[in-house]
């Protein structure tokens, strides 16, 4: 699959709830309105959406939310994906996830076939993971990561920088991860969606945070890609790599090789646009898969250039209405 910018697609991100037992502050307003249940994809549809994409080239499918793993039937998809992966059709199935769940889904994950979860982490000290998540327990976390460990997953833990908030805990963070072999990839806050507060107060670019842990720890530029946004530094003193995801300061759309589905089968081309088509209409309009493969190809036609996100005073507002719980982060 190649859009009209030449880029192909070989990356599936899947939003499979947008529901989550946590309310991060940078991403959810305290009283988030959620979908009806009645109009999300069941399982059977999810997979039937990932195998059309398998069939026509996406070799890697990231699933994610709101919290995938508090999505009813989630361990059955990943077991239905993981049929693609034992035949060779795709390269990896992985998760991103907020970890409260972990301690209970671990081993069934890995035994699964996935074999690398991004975790987030915003925050170490207790207070704070509960202020921040307005509702999380960092123990719970832990326990989640002891048990990812344990299982034999490889685990990336994910950081959002935000000013005044976690911004002097960032470089005890990374030695954190170095003790214990996780990557760790920090990422700039993005105005996705209404939070009921003030994202210029947030947001911390990232060019800031790396020259600050450059006076702690020895960087070194990494050739290491997972095929994403992140530019990657390996930490010569633990050896470990850290990542950085710079939607704001520093682009990465010219190498864009993903789509994002939303759980209720809207299809969006970029994470940073409106721009959007009904797979779940065409999935249930025709059970030969014509009009769904019919809007994959509309699809491809449809993916703009590139988002263009800024967060600046006076311009702080959301550049889109959905939160990245919606469209999956
Ligand atoms: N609930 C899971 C989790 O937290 O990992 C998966 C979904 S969450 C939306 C995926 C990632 O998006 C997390 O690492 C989270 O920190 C990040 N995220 C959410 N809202 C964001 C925002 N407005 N800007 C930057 N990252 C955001
Ligand atoms: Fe939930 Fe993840 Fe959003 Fe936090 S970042 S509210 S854990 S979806």
């Amino acid at each position: 699959m190649q859009d009209t910018f030449g880029r192909h697609i070989t990356y599936l991100r899947v939003s499979v709830t947008d529901r989550c037992d946590f309310r991060c502050f940078y991403c959810m307003s305290e009283e988030m309105q959620f979908l009806p249940r009645k109009d999300l994809l069941s399982i059977e549809e999810l997979d039937q959406v990932c195998s059309t994409f398998i069939e026509r080239g996406v070799r890697k499918i990231r699933l994610t939310g709101g919290e995938p793993l508090v999505r009813r039937g989630i361990m059955e998809l990943i077991a239905r994906l993981s049929e693609h992966k034992d035949s060779g059709l795709l390269d990896e199935i992985t998760l991103t996830t907020n970890g409260s769940q972990l301690a209970k889904h671990a081993h069934e994950i890995k035994r699964l076939g996935v074999e690398r979860i991004n975790v987030s982490v915003d925050s170490l000290n207790p207070e704070k993971f509960a202020e921040i998540t307005r509702r999380g327990n960092l123990n719970q976390v832990i326990e989640g990561l002891e048990a990812a460990k344990d299982a034999g997953l490889k685990v990336k833990i994910n950081t959002v920088a935000l000013k005044a908030f976690n911004e002097d805990e960032l470089s005890d963070m990374l030695g954190w991860c170095g003790t214990h072999g996780f990557d760790m990839t920090m990422i700039e806050t993005m105005p996705l969606g209404e939070i009921g507060g003030n994202r210029s107060d947030q947001y911390l670019p990232l060019t800031e945070v790396r020259a600050r842990l450059e006076a702690d720890w020895t960087l070194s530029p990494s050739d290491h890609t997972t095929g994403g946004p992140s530019k990657y530094m390996t930490v010569a003193e633990t050896g470990q790599k850290v990542g950085f995801i710079t939607p704001l300061s520093d682009h990465f759309c010219d190498s864009c090789n993903r789509m994002r589905l939303t759980c209720t089968g809207t299809l969006y081309m970029c994470l940073g646009q409106d721009s959007a088509v009904d797979l779940r209409a065409a999935l249930r309009a025709d059970a030969t898969l014509g009009k769904l493969n019919a809007a994959i190809d509309q699809a491809l036609h449809l993916k703009p250039k590139g988002h263009e996100f800024v967060i600046e005073p006076g311009n702080d507002g959301p550049a889109l209405k959905r939160h990245m719980s919606v469209t999956g982060g």
